[in-house]
């Protein structure tokens, strides 16, 4: 009897306090978030920056309030590819990038971003949604102590800004290009000299010379940064980056702390986000194209089969030989080529089809 009474007795005084502490602080204050999300985007730039701000927006407004992201632009906190390392260390809770920036931390990363030849955007997102790309990325992704969520995709990019015209392969010698991700390395494997520059820097590098070529996005992108001004020919298509992801990336220890309502807000925040910025890039490329060409007499360009041909066969080569030292990122490449083995063999009697389909010469 008298230890039950001292068991209930502690329980009591333990309700009590639980009590005290609820009043001593409301409830709804205890339960506030406040993130900082740091970018790899300059402030609000098209398409990007205003993903990321959309995604904050969301999170936000879905949480009521109780988990309040706010944006910060490339260099505001931390430069852009410091971005992974501030929300990896804590320094701040939530970043978005895409995941070839953090190649030097974490090889892996750039098979996430885009594989040149590799999938469309509606491909890349069935690898991660049904193809245990979500898994995969998430595994890679906790090497930099964070959470990874795929939160946009530009759709097919361009090839590319150049001032000389480009015809085989052999054009490539000595070129010296911005190019990042797996692009970069097949580019450097035909002989160019590859630099990685955050979007801010490419347009003072192109204007100067200390770049002779790059690509940045799409005709969206491009024009705003205004690199018709400095460039003569405008190639696609896009081989290198043919669905690129952009990566929200959240702090481990930050993410498993949430609570599961918030979890699922921030999960679908993203997959609304992955969608609205590819639905933006399919929307205004086509307007701004047409700016570019008509505006501005862009000379716009296909790269011959000739040259995709070789730098689809490097692709394949460089690829391989790049895994073979790492495994996470063989497992990783594994997977893509896998998907994307299935992803042809489907297409082929459907978007591939209906692409040709849709512009043989009939009047309509
Ligand atoms: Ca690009």
């Amino acid at each position: 009897m008298k230890r039950r009474q001292f068991l209930s007795g502690a329980a009591v005084a333990g309700a009590t306090a639980a009590a005290a502490s609820t009043f001593a602080k409301p409830a709804i204050a205890q339960d506030v978030r406040e993130w900082r999300m740091v970018t790899t985007w300059p402030k609000n730039f098209p398409g990007l920056g205003t993903g990321a701000n959309l995604l904050a927006e969301y999170i936000t407004k879905a949480s009521e309030g109780r988990l309040k992201v706010t944006v910060f632009g490339a260099g505001e906190i931390v430069p852009a590819f410091e971005a992974i390392d501030a929300v990896g260390n804590g320094t701040v809770e939530m970043g978005h990038g895409a995941p070839y920036y953090w190649k030097g931390k974490v090889d892996a990363t750039q098979y996430i971003a885009a594989m040149p030849f590799g999938l469309n955007a509606q491909e890349q997102n069935a690898w991660f949604q049904w193809g245990g790309g979500q898994e995969l990325a998430d595994k890679v992704y906790a090497e930099l102590n964070c959470k990874f969520f795929p939160s946009g995709n530009t759709g097919t990019q361009m090839g590319g800004w150049f001032n000389k015209e480009m015809n085989t392969i052999d054009d490539y010698k000595g070129l010296k290009m911005r190019i990042p991700g797996l692009g970069g390395e097949v580019v450097k494997a035909a002989g160019a000299n590859v630099v990685n520059l955050p979007g801010g820097e490419i347009p003072p590098a192109l204007q100067s010379g200390a770049i002779d070529a790059t690509e940045w996005v799409g005709p969206y992108n491009d024009l705003a940064f205004g690199l018709y001004k400095s460039a003569k020919y405008y190639y696609y298509p896009g081989w290198h980056e043919p669905a690129t992801v952009l990566d929200n990336f959240i702090n481990l220890d930050a993410w498993n702390a949430l609570p599961d309502d918030l979890k699922a807000i921030v999960e679908q925040a993203n997959r609304a986000v992955n969608q609205m910025v590819l639905s933006e890039f399919t929307a205004r490329n086509v307007q701004a194209l047409d700016t570019l060409r008509n505006k501005h007499g862009v000379d716009v360009r296909p790269f011959s089969d000739d040259i995709l041909t070789g730098l689809g066969k490097l692709s394949g080569e460089v690829l391989r030989d790049l895994v073979s030292s790492n495994p996470l990122s063989q497992e990783v490449f594994e997977s893509l080529i896998a998907f994307r083995t299935q992803s042809i063999a489907w297409s082929k009697f459907s978007e591939a089809a209906f692409a040709q389909a849709r512009v043989l010469p009939f009047k309509y």
